[in-house]
Formats: structure tokens, sequence, C-alpha cells
């Protein structure tokens, strides 16, 4: 869906006022047969269109995490390991793959993103020693290029990067990658959606372009998991790496994860030495041997209690399916473009996301040259009406998370009417431009 169908809608909705907004928002959420998930969350007084960055506390965690706390720490201190906490890693991994549509052998849940990025970056570029040209884009999350370039700094310096530019800082076309991409390629690393604009990748055809030079693909996929169906099997992706705090729910630095295809595990090496990597950790020898599995790229110690966090999250993911979450995510989102366009764009409002809806994410980023004051007036309104939570990324983007766990099609509605109000009274103009530390 163009740009072309939402004008043809749009025609079409002429008459359509606020009111037959409202009561089309409150349909949409009469027959929405997820509706039931939310109260699977605690839900306070704001309307949460964040999900994105921060998930979520889905209320099953508050037990889990209780009964960790008192029981298996407080009670049963180090015999835990062995009755719980050991296989736990395990247990969330095999959830997530079913999630990014990946073998559970093929997943390691632990560190950060950027750490699990860092290792896997090394690795590829190790492996492809023979290359020297590094690929990504002017729209990936700056922590994968800052990655890349201490990399070149440290350790590869006849490497080169290659930062493929976008024309309207919305999307790259799979031409620009096609062209960027030859026999000297090591690496391709993309994000799958990316965190601005929403743009999503072909993750396939991506692929193919990068194989048919000889060159590795890595996916960040901390927009994607949760967000859209990632089928990493299928799409034969050879790497990627992803957040567990923003669509699935985590909690606040949650471990990520990573993902190698099985017959590359063996070839690539972490390049962090560490115990819980060797082949027998609790033999406690001298010298390092990295077992032959995807664990080799754990480093230490699991973060049992941040872990232990996630797995609510991922169920109640895998219960209501990862299709019909999509399609929810659609409707919705499809629903917030049309009212953008009728109300907000006569106020100077653009948007800065794929109209095309097979080329986006879950989330929407609109745009207005008073972006992040009208962004702080949604979160603390003086009017009554309920704190707006989304978030600003830099020059001027309201980027609207639509997490269909939780986020009904009236939220979507009272957002976009909000934002008419504070632009039309001009309540933006209290804040001044002095950003919080977390926007
Ligand atoms: C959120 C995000 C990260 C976060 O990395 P951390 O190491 O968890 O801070 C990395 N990459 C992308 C694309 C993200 O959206």
């Amino acid at each position: 869906m163009g740009r072309k169908n939402f004008t043809r809608i749009i025609e079409e909705n002429k008459a359509m006022t606020i009111e037959d907004f409202k009561q089309k928002a409150l349909e949409l959420d009469k027959n929405d047969k997820l509706a039931p998930f939310r109260n699977q969350f605690e839900i306070g007084e704001e309307i949460y269109l964040d999900g994105n960055s921060l998930g979520r506390l889905p209320k099953k965690t508050i037990e889990i995490s209780t009964n960790l706390i008192k029981n298996q720490w407080g009670k049963r201190l180090i015999r835990s390991w062995n009755e719980h906490w050991i296989e736990l890693p395990n247990k969330v991994a095999a959830k997530i793959a079913q999630i990014v549509g990946a073998r559970p052998d093929e997943i390691f849940v632990g560190d950060s993103t950027s750490i699990n990025f860092y290792k896997l970056a090394f690795a590829a570029i190790s492996l492809q020693n023979n290359r020297s040209k590094i690929i990504t884009d002017s729209l990936n999350f700056p922590t994968d290029i800052y990655v890349l370039q201490g990399l070149i700094e440290q350790h590869f310096k006849n490497h080169s990067l290659s930062i493929i530019k976008s024309n309207d800082e919305i999307s790259i076309s799979d031409e620009a990658i096609e062209q960027a991409l030859d026999e000297n390629t090591a690496l391709l690393t993309l994000s799958h959606v990316v965190f601005k604009s929403a743009y999503q990748y072909n993750m396939q055809k991506i692929n193919n372009l990068a194989h048919k030079k000889g060159a590795l693909v890595l996916w960040d996929l901390s927009h994607s998991a949760g967000a859209v169906p990632v089928n990493l099997n299928e799409s034969d992706a050879d790497m990627a790496v992803g957040c567990t705090y923003k669509y699935l729910n985590g909690g606040p630095g949650a471990p990520a994860f990573l993902y190698v295809r099985r017959d590359l595990q063996e070839k690539l090496l972490n390049p962090i030495w560490a115990w819980f990597s060797h082949e027998k950790p609790f033999d406690f020898t001298l010298d390092y041997k990295a077992i032959n599995d995807v664990q080799r790229f754990a480093t230490g110690t699991p973060s049992v209690l941040s872990l232990a966090a996630i797995e609510a999250g991922l169920d109640i993911m895998l219960e209501a399916g990862m299709e019909g979450l999509r399609e929810k995510s659609i409707a919705q989102s499809n629903f917030l473009i049309e009212i953008v366009i009728n109300l907000l764009e006569p106020l100077g409002f653009t948007i800065a996301s794929p109209l095309n809806v097979n080329e986006r994410g879950s989330h929407i980023s609109i745009q207005h040259q008073e972006g992040y004051k009208i962004n702080r007036a949604m979160i603390e309104p003086i009017d009554g009406s309920p704190s707006i939570i989304p978030d600003f990324r830099p020059p001027n983007n309201i980027r609207l998370g639509i997490a269909p766990l939780y986020n009904t099609f009236e939220e979507i509605f009272q957002t976009i009417v909000r934002i008419k109000k504070i632009v039309e009274t001009k309540e933006f103009e209290r804040f001044g431009d002095e950003k919080l530390t977390v926007v």
C-alpha cells in the first residue's frame, strides 16, 4: 500500500470527522482478536507508544522474578545453579529461536546487543581475511557503526568501512546495496528494520545478493524481533544479533541474543576467550578450547535475574503468534497513517516512514520542525489529558511505536488528536530546546 492507496482512501473519507475516526477505532478494537493480551501486562494511566524502546512489564514477570529472588536465590542459594539456572539460557534461547525462525542450537542468549555485534563482526571479518571491505548503511543504529569503526582502528587496519547513504533518510534500495557489494566485500551488516524510519529490508533478497559475491551478512534484529515475522533459516541468513527489551518485553537492559547458522558455527571464533565458551568450563583447565556449537559465543556467567525476566514476555508472544501480531500491527499502522494524513499533515507534519507496508516495521516516524517540544508536551500534559509516551530521534522525528500485544486502536486515535491539539494551541512552546539525558 503506497501513497496512492492512502490518497484514494482519504478521497473516499473526505467527510470523515474526528468523531468518525473515533467510531472506527472503537469498532476495530471491538473486533480485535488479540485484544485480551493487553491484560497480561501492567497498564497504567499513560498511553504508551514506546514499546520499540522499552517494552511493557508482563504481570507474570513480577511473579517469576519475585520467586527467583526469594526462593531460588534467597533459600536455595548456589544449589539453584543445578536446580534451575544452568539450563535457563538454553530454555530462553529455544523460545527466541521460534520467534526468529531459527533452530534452538543456533541461538545464544546473553551479553548486550553491542557486545554480540562486536563478537560476530570480529569473527566474520577474521574468517574472510582475504577481503577488506565492510559495508553498512547510514540508517543503521550508531552502536553498530561505532563497533565497526573501533574494529578497523584497533584490529583490522587495512580494512575500509563503506557506509551507503540514504537519499531520503527513509529507505535504501536493494540496487544500492547490490552496487556496493563486490568480490572484496568481507561483511555486509544492516539493521533489518531501521531504528528511525522503520524501513524494512527484504532479508532473503539481500542475503542472496551478498552470497553471490561471497560476502557474509550480519543482521541487527533489534527493531524486528517480535515486531515483524523473521525467518532466519528460510532467508538463508548467516548471522544476526538482537535485543530482548524492545518488542520482546524482557525488561531494561535484558540480555541480548545472537544467531549463527549451524554450518558457520565451527568456522567463526569468539574474540573473547572466556570460560563459558570453553568445551569444559568446570574442568578448570588452563588451556582454552572453544566448544563446538553456538555456545562458543558465550563469555561469562549468565545474568540470571534478567534472563529469567525475559521468559514471560516470550511466552505471551508465542501464544499470540507472530502472524496475527503482524496483521494487527499493519492494521494499526495503516490506521495511524490515515489519521496523520488527514489531521496532522495540514499542520506541517510529514511521515518519515515507508507508506508501503512491506517495507515497514512496526513503528511510524512523523516529523515536525518543533518535533522535540511537541514530544515533551505529549509526555507532560497540563490539561488533564493522559500522558502519551512516544520517543524522539534527532533531528525532528517523533517515533510512534506500535506494540500490537498491548496497544489499542483507540490509543492511536487519541494520540493523533492530542498532537493536533498541542500544535493548534501551541502548548509545546512552554518547552525549551534542552534535552533530557534519555530522549
Ligand atoms: C536498541 C538497539 C541496539 C541496542 O544495543 P545495546 O547494546 O542493547 O545498547 C542495538 N542495535 C539496534 C539496531 C538497536 O535498535
